[in-house]
């Protein structure tokens, strides 16, 4: 697959938000998972499946050789270092690839392999010698379609009559005659652009509908509507794919409305748990205290690695700079970064170059830095409306399953309140939180 010219963009950065302005950003989540993820994530869940008909055989895989793939991609798949199919492949990719094709709606977290399962499902279903568009693959943004795009090219690399187009802000249509490639990605403006004003494609030669990351589109003003009216102008044959990372109900209302007639699969994340975590907290007077009880912890403690949690920029920039002045190796993981710088701190703090990362929880949200031993929330996590935040506390210090090492928490309390919101946490895991005394370091360990 070659790339239709590309022109490049400035690409825009949230470097002027306050703390209060740094809302959750899903799509730069989405991209920095996929900038830090070179694997796909360990699930021991199985896969559940909603077919259509039910009385219809379900056919699942465990090789890419039984799905009779083209040569040529089965060698793309397996130059991506691909062995076997991922656990939402094995059953997605028959349902993809069956004859007459089936409608779906594929749930499951990032890094799963579903952008790998709806890029093999488009090029399975071209026919290079057609030289116009037969598969249209919306994305919430310019940088998630052009990650998408990547994997096109990679997949398709053994594949080149089948060609690809980027429809994203920058890459200019004059109109006039239809575009030849077969493949056309972008973003649901550009795409609406070119399937009704500039007209270069027509929609009802298009045989495959994919709907990348919904659950980040519907957080995005305009990109629902636009999403459903492209899909309104294909044909009704046109089969039919959406991906989700989640499923709320939000998701799942425009699920449906996207895609008649689905079947349905869903691959639960696996669950974090607090049981292999020990949980402490230190009792502080102040801001200055609890920097004062974190030396204390280091001098006391050898850690190999840590990540510390602040509730605002501010605080977290106050600490970092405070830690480095103590002479300790600190990466600021902060939202001024862009999406790039973020990936590359975190990337450095897997290799483990850098040995404390101190982050806002926004910033953080969604990231799995799995090997952590231990964590360390400066501030203790609290939703929108200064309530404890389970959720977000077993995030930042749970882990999965029986992949999951063995870790340490240490919550600082500096206030009654926090040491309401810390019972609070408690009570609602039913898991003790220690009090740690200065004195006791040693018992940690
Ligand atoms: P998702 O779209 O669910 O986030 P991806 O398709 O991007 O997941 O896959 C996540 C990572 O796993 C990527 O690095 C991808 O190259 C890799 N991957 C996908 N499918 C397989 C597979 N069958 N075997 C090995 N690696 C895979």
């Amino acid at each position: 697959v070659q790339n239709a010219e590309l022109k490049e963009t400035e690409k825009p950065t949230d470097g002027d938000k306050s703390d209060e302005e740094e809302k959750e950003d899903r799509a730069a989540q989405s991209l920095l998972n996929k900038l830090i993820r070179n694997s796909l994530v360990n699930n021991t869940n199985q896969v559940e499946v909603l077919q259509r008909d039910p009385n219809s055989p379900l056919y699942s895989v465990k090789t890419f050789e039984e799905l009779h793939l083209k040569p040529q991609l089965l060698q793309g798949v397996y130059a991506m270092g691909f062995n076997r199919p991922s656990k939402i492949q094995e059953t997605a990719l028959p349902m993809m690839l069956a004859e007459p094709p089936q409608n779906l709606i594929a749930q499951s977290q990032s890094g799963t392999g579903k952008t790998a399962a709806f890029v093999l499902a488009m090029l399975s279903h071209v026919d290079p010698a057609n030289k116009w568009t037969q598969c249209l693959c919306l994305s919430p943004t310019y940088e998630l379609t052009l990650q998408t795009g990547k994997v096109v090219e990679q997949m398709g690399k053994f594949y080149p009559e089948v060609k690809l187009a980027y429809a994203i802000r920058g890459n200019k249509m004059d109109g006039g005659s239809k575009i030849q490639e077969q493949i056309v990605i972008g973003t649901p403006g550009t795409m609406s652009d070119w399937l009704t004003k500039k007209k270069v494609i027509d929609p009802k030669k298009v045989r495959v509908f994919v709907l990348d990351e919904a659950d980040v589109m519907i957080g995005m003003q305009g990109h629902q509507d636009q999403s459903i009216r492209i899909q309104r102008k294909l044909p009704e044959d046109c089969q039919m794919l959406l991906f989700s990372a989640t499923f709320e109900d939000t998701v799942w209302q425009f699920a449906e409305r996207i895609v008649p007639d689905p079947n349905v699969i869903r691959l639960k994340r696996e669950e974090e748990t607090l049981d292999t975590i020990k949980q402490y907290y230190v009792l502080c007077k102040d801001r200055q205290d609890k920097f004062n009880a974190l030396c204390n912890i280091y001098g006391a403690i050898t850690i190999a690695q840590a990540m510390i949690f602040c509730h605002t920029r501010r605080t977290a920039a106050w600490l970092s700079a405070k830690m480095a002045a103590d002479g300790h190796q600190v990466a600021l993981l902060s939202g001024e970064l862009a999406v790039e710088q973020r990936a590359a701190i975190i990337e450095r703090f897997r290799e483990g170059k850098e040995k404390v990362l101190i982050t806002t929880n926004v910033c953080a949200r969604g990231i799995d830095v799995e090997q952590v031993s231990v964590v360390i929330n400066f501030d203790l996590p609290l939703d929108k409306d200064g309530n404890p935040d389970n959720e977000t506390y077993l995030h930042r210090i749970g882990r999965t399953g029986r992949f999951g090492k063995r870790g340490l928490a240490i919550n600082m309390v500096d206030s009654r309140r926090s040491l309401a919101v810390l019972r609070a946490i408690e009570e609602h895991f039913n898991k003790k939180i220690v009090k740690l005394d200065t004195g006791d370091l040693d018992e940690m360990e």
